[in-house]
């Protein structure tokens, strides 16, 4: 545009000071002829010491000796160009600093020939802002690729706009091109083209619900490789309207937990194996005990041909030596069931002074026959603790028996409760022969006897064992203190119940008398295939006047016998050929004619878990060999005293 067209009342200088850029204009040999007010404030001179001046004193020296050349350059091929094509350029200030700057070249064709003028733009600013944004996007590109999962970045348009070099390892294969800016469902459709993902998924199948997923991202996706690796992917929306992708190699903690399933698996057949072992094993070994125990029994009571004394003190042998064996084999398969785990313990709120009247009542006889004085503490209250009732008295009969057994005639034991806000203490003390010191640290471990093992009083040493693992069992806690020819103090800890009440005092049960002699027979039918079983119970029942006994050798047999006879009272074994005893008890309690008729259970199988059975089956009574001879006796008295 000629400058006479510009308005009238502007000046030319006016012009081009108004100019937002710096103007300097030189002639082909470099010498300044022009600068504007712009140039002047950015290079820091007063025009009149440019002009005349070559153009090399507003840039840096390093790049003045090559300048005249490309002046020259320039001056022959003159176009409106930018300078440096793509060069990081640079001012020169008078006091010698530098500035970055962006420069546009043009040439104007004058008397004197061509003159260049050149637009200088200070980019300081804006290179600093480039700069600046270029190191975040570097930060968020290493912090990116240092996530250790593949990472996938859509924008609002599905398109991958960023990716870790963990996802370029992942798929990088299984993709063709450039993966930055290809589309969700093209990448989909590759990686399912290429038989990236393992086939037993089905293709259409996975293509659906990773799509689903990908629209509504919710939870996460686990989706299997074709390699065998598991890959977990996450997904979620950006505020930017884009979805990050995360996959997740969840190969190793599915192996894992796999194994440690398996593991688990494992141990639990073999505790169960060994739970079942230790219960055919109990079954085996109190099958035959059933028989020493109860012919020692009738020996005992045999009023025809009474024993004499030499021979009942042989007796009493064999009938204490049994009873150890038994309570042995009880002790060690109750110890091996609650270290299994496979022991139930059903906490509820229990009447402390019910439990401790029954734990007294059942360890009295066995005072009195030791010559121990037995008492409870009195004044302390009562408290309901939160306790498996039938559990909190075995440890309680466990301490109170030992206080008794390592006592000596003329000793004392005391039971004493002491609540201490949320825990009941409950202790058992004695003035006994104690502990010595160096047996006490292992005294809760089983088979640890503290020095009784050569000794005259009987034990299993497992009691103790199985008190401290009841307890815990129960969130309670036991522990003892001792003197060695003193006495000690056993203590077991059972939370408090939260409500609580007095509890009133349970009656003593009366004492079985056996009295069958009413004139009348009553008829017994007994299941049982042991013949020395049958053989015991047949001398038991003969020695009763007004009893008749008759026996089945099978389940099949005894119902029909039973059948026959409608008798009182049916004695069934458990573990018969054929039909079991609970069936058989079972088919008993369908027929009208035989529903009313009691049913005593006799097993040898001591398992918990038969007991709880046997209740649901529905027996009168559930009692194990070896038969006490007492506790028949008396269920067989109640049974008939019922007519
Ligand atoms: P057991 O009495 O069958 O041997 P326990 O496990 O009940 O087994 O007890 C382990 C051992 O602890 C006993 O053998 C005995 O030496 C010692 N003991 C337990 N209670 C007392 C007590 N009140 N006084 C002295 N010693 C005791």
């Amino acid at each position: 545009m000629p400058l006479s067209n510009i308005s009238a009342g502007v000046s030319f200088h006016e012009l081009v000071d108004a100019a937002p850029d710096g103007i300097v204009v030189c002639d082909s040999t470099g010498t300044i002829l022009l600068v504007n007010a712009q140039a002047e404030r950015m290079f820091g001179y007063e025009r009149d010491d440019l002009i005349g001046q070559q153009i090399e004193t507003l840039i840096p020296d390093r790049y003045r000796p090559r300048h005249p050349q490309h002046l020259q350059g320039y001056v022959e091929q003159p176009k409106a160009r930018p300078m440096g094509s793509g060069l990081s350029l640079f001012g020169r200030r008078r006091d010698g600093s530098e500035f970055p700057v962006e420069i546009s070249l043009s040439p104007i064709q004058s008397a004197n020939g061509t003159v260049v003028s050149a637009a200088i733009r200070d980019v300081t600013d804006r290179k600093a802002i480039e700069a600046e944004a270029r190191r975040s996007n570097a930060y968020l590109i290493s912090a990116v690729d240092s996530i250790q999962d593949a990472f996938v970045l859509y924008d609002e348009e599905d398109r991958i706009v960023l990716v870790n070099s963990r996802f370029r390892q992942l798929a990088g294969e299984a993709t063709k091109g450039t993966i930055v800016g290809k589309r969700f469902v093209d990448m989909l459709d590759e990686l399912l083209a290429a038989g990236f993902f393992a086939a037993e998924q089905g293709t259409p199948a996975l293509r659906k619900r990773w799509i689903g997923y990908h629209e509504m991202p919710s939870g996460a996706l686990e989706l299997k490789t074709a390699s065998g690796s598991v890959l977990r992917v996450v997904e979620h929306p950006t505020a930017e309207h884009g979805t990050v992708s995360l996959f997740v190699d969840i190969t190793e903690d599915r192996h894992r937990s796999d194994e440690l399933r398996r593991a688990r698996e494992q141990a639990e057949a073999a505790s169960a194996a060994k739970s079942e072992f230790l219960a055919s094993m109990s079954h085996e070994l109190r099958t035959p005990l059933n028989a020493v125990l109860g012919f020692a029994q009738l020996l005992q009571r045999d009023k025809k041909q009474p024993l004499s004394e030499r021979q009942l003190e042989r007796v009493d042998h064999v009938l204490r030596g049994g009873e150890h064996l038994l309570r042995l084999i009880d002790e060690v398969l109750d110890l091996s069931r609650i270290e299994a785990g496979a022991v139930a313990i059903s906490l509820e709120p229990v009447e402390i002074a019910s439990v401790l009247h029954e734990v007294m009542a059942t360890l009295d006889p066995v005072a009195q026959r030791a010559g121990v004085e037995l008492t409870a503490a009195h004044g302390t209250l009562p408290d309901r603790v939160l306790a498996d009732r039938t559990r909190l008295a075995q440890i309680l009969m466990n301490f109170g028996s030992n206080a008794i057994k390592y006592n000596h005639s003329g000793g004392h034991v005391r039971f004493e409760l002491a609540r201490n806000e949320d825990v009941l203490r409950i202790s058992v003390a004695d003035d006994g022969i104690g502990i010595p010191e160096d047996k006490r640290g292992k005294i809760f471990e089983p088979f640890h006897r503290a020095g009784q093992e050569t000794g005259p009083i009987q034990g299993t040493g497992i009691g103790l064992a199985i008190s401290k693992r009841l307890a815990e069992l129960m969130h309670g806690a036991v522990g003892f203190t001792s003197e060695t020819g003193k006495g000690s103090l056993f203590w077991v800890e059972v939370p408090v119940a939260r409500a609580l009440s007095v509890a009133p005092a349970v009656a003593e049960p009366p004492s079985p008398t056996l009295t069958f002699a009413d004139g009348l027979r009553h008829k017994i039918v007994y299941v049982e295939d042991n013949p020395s079983n049958i053989a015991f119970m047949r001398e038991l029942i003969d020695d009763l006047p007004g009893l008749e006994l008759i026996t089945a050798p099978t389940a099949e047999i005894g119902l029909e016998l039973i059948r026959a006879h409608l008798p009182r009272v049916v004695i069934m074994d458990i573990n018969l050929p054929g039909m079991s005893g609970f069936d058989a008890t079972k088919q008993l309690a369908a027929w009208p004619e035989t529903k009313a008729i009691p049913v005593i259970a006799l097993s040898a199988a001591a398992l918990t878990r038969d007991t709880s059975r046997a209740v649901s089956a529905g027996f009168y009574r559930y009692l194990t060999k070896p038969v006490k001879v007492d506790e028949l006796m008396a269920t067989l008295e109640e049974i008939l005293a019922k007519t």
